[in-house]
Order: structure tokens, then sequence, then C-alpha cells
């Protein structure tokens, strides 16, 4: 078994959000090849943004029916 994933597996990961589910072996060798890899260090970067973007997008839709200002992700 290869120690870490490749390039192609962990942007495939990345941008289907399957990171998270990952078992944590998978989820370490993910994260080993991050800080190896600059080039899926920045797709890592871009989807964490996406992910930001669109919980913000969520909240802020939310808010818009039930007025709950501090139920944010501290993430
Ligand atoms: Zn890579």
């Amino acid at each position: 078994m290869k120690l870490t994933f490749d390039c192609q597996q962990v942007s495939r990961l990345l941008s289907d959000g399957q990171d998270r589910h990952l078992p944590t072996a998978d989820r370490a060798r993910m994260r080993l090849h991050l800080v190896m890899c600059q080039s899926c260090r920045n797709v890592d970067e871009q989807m964490q943004f996406l992910r930001r973007a669109m919980r913000g997008l969520h909240l802020h839709e939310a808010a818009l029916h039930e007025s709950r200002p501090h139920d944010r992700d501290p993430a």
C-alpha cells in the first residue's frame, strides 16, 4: 500500500468534498500528501474557501428566516 495518495486522488477527494468522510488512515495519507505537495495545498485552500463561502451563504439565508446571529461555525 502506498504511503500517500497521488495528486489525482487528492484533488478528486478535495473537489468532491469526500475528505471529510474518509477513514482516519486515508485522511492521514491525504494530509501527508498535502504537506509535501504545493499544488494540492492550493486546491485544498480553494476548496476550503469555497466551502466556507457556501456555508456563509447558507447561514445568511438561515438568518433571514430565523434571527440567530450567534449560530456561527467557529471553523
Ligand atoms: Zn499533489
